[in-house]
């Protein structure tokens, strides 16, 4: 992928929570959220970000959108460094880059219609005529393939997974060039998943979209992804292309959690790594390599050193003191 095609920029993002504390809420520390991390996003590319509940994936979606601020870092989006934007400048900005949530239920107000809410991002952004809004409403529900006589119901009156299709039609109806899609399949049925995936898909190819895809489900990733980077305790540890990436897990973490995955071929010769002890409170990182402390292959510098990010082979991108020799 060249590099004019990079849509989305991300470096050295940092995002930390302060931690209140005393009778006087002064801060007393900080969660460190995500630490460190660099990516790009390519024009129609989709990248995949995973890792287990609470390693900062959610965290750098928002991050990326300023729905949270960032603590430092630099977010470019089609050239255009999104921290210097006044108000808005990031309020028109917004239209090109949406979010699609994991649960649909609570980010659609249940008071409202399907027509009513498709019809909200459009008059928060545009000036158009009732004519004009009901022509882009026929348009992107039809494309998620709900019918027009479901646009006067309300969101209780759907399942799931056509929840989540209006979730999406929220999305797009702005016709953005970036899309988080942050756990967009957790919530649903296996069957359901697939359907909304392929739709993700199709309508990525339709409208030229890019995506930021976060899970914790590396299944859904490997199938959607062009490529992916794999986080811990904040910090991205591995990235590069899906097939790769799956094929040649080079960090200690990834080959971990690729080993928990049920193998496609019962003839694979597949062994599972099992992790000791738990995720480290990100309030308190350890020194050094931040998953030593579960390391099976951990050496006495990885407690003390943080190992640096080498490219091993072109676009993958490893942190590990394995590397180092
Ligand atoms: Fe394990 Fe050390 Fe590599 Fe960290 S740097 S993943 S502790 S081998």
């Amino acid at each position: 992928m060249s590099e004019s095609s990079v849509l989305l920029d991300v470096q050295h993002l940092k995002t930390y929570f302060p931690i209140k504390g005393g009778v006087v809420r002064k801060t007393v520390g900080y969660v460190h959220a995500v630490e460190d991390v660099s990516f790009q996003i390519h024009e129609q590319e989709t990248f995949g970000l995973v890792g287990e509940s609470g390693c900062g994936k959610s965290t750098t979606g928002r991050s990326i959108l300023r729905l949270i601020e960032p603590t430092g870092g630099a977010i470019t989006f089609d050239g255009v460094d999104l921290h210097n934007l006044d108000k808005e400048s990031l309020r028109q900005k917004r239209r090109d880059m949406q979010l699609v949530f994991q649960d649909p239920y609570s980010s659609l107000n249940p008071r409202m219609t399907v027509r009513r809410l498709l019809e909200e991002p459009l008059r928060t952004h545009f000036s158009l005529s009732q004519e004009e809004l009901d022509e882009q409403v026929l348009w992107i529900s039809g494309a998620v393939g709900l019918a027009p006589e479901q646009l006067e119901r309300y969101p209780h009156q759907f399942s799931g997974g056509q929840r989540q299709r209006i979730s999406i039609a929220r999305a797009l109806i702005t016709k953005p060039r970036f899309v988080v899609a942050d756990e967009p399949v957790s919530a649903l049925d296996v069957s359901i998943q697939a359907q909304i995936l392929n739709l993700l898909m199709e309508l990525q190819q339709e409208l030229k979209l890019s995506y930021l895809f976060i899970s914790h489900d590396l299944n859904v990733v490997r199938h959607i992804s062009n490529r992916v980077g794999i986080m811990y305790l904040g910090r991205m540890v591995e990235q590069g292309e899906t097939e790769e990436v799956y094929r040649n897990p080079t960090h200690p973490y990834t080959q971990a959690l690729l080993s928990a995955i049920p193998k496609r071929d019962p003839s694979e010769d597949k062994v599972r790594i099992h992790l000791d002890g738990d995720v480290p409170n990100p309030a308190d990182p350890p020194k050094g390599c931040p998953f030593h402390d579960r390391c099976p292959k951990c050496m006495e510098v990885c407690k003390s050193e943080l190992p640096v990010t080498r490219e091993i082979s072109p676009g993958h991108f490893v942190s590990c003191h394995l590397l180092d020799k």
